[in-house]
């Protein structure tokens, strides 16, 4: 695993490929019996994916395709949608400002 500058573990964005801390991206998770989730805390169990916490990036970037390879596993288009709903409630107003 890649480290930052700091010495942290480097995460990689699924949606835009950006590179940084854990601090900057959301993580998702593939729980045990498949749905996919918002780790806010990042301690869930589960193979994790990263996504920018900026507003532009998942409104664009997150999409079926993204998600299942950075998970690496198939990825039904409603737990996408539910991952967008997660992230609207969130976020409502990132990403312009940034
Ligand atoms: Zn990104």
């Amino acid at each position: 695993m890649a480290l930052t500058r700091e010495g942290l573990p480097e995460r990689t964005c699924i949606a835009c490929r950006r590179k940084g801390p854990k601090e900057e991206f959301w993580r998702l998770v593939r729980r045990g019996d498949g749905r996919i989730e918002l780790d806010l805390r990042g301690r869930l169990p589960g193979r994790g994916a990263y996504l920018c916490r900026r507003g532009e990036c998942w409104r664009r970037g997150l999409k079926v395709k993204s998600v299942a390879h950075g998970l690496r596993c198939p990825v039904a288009l409603e737990d996408v949608e539910g991952l967008f709903r997660d992230l609207l409630v969130l976020a409502p107003n990132r990403g312009s400002e940034e």
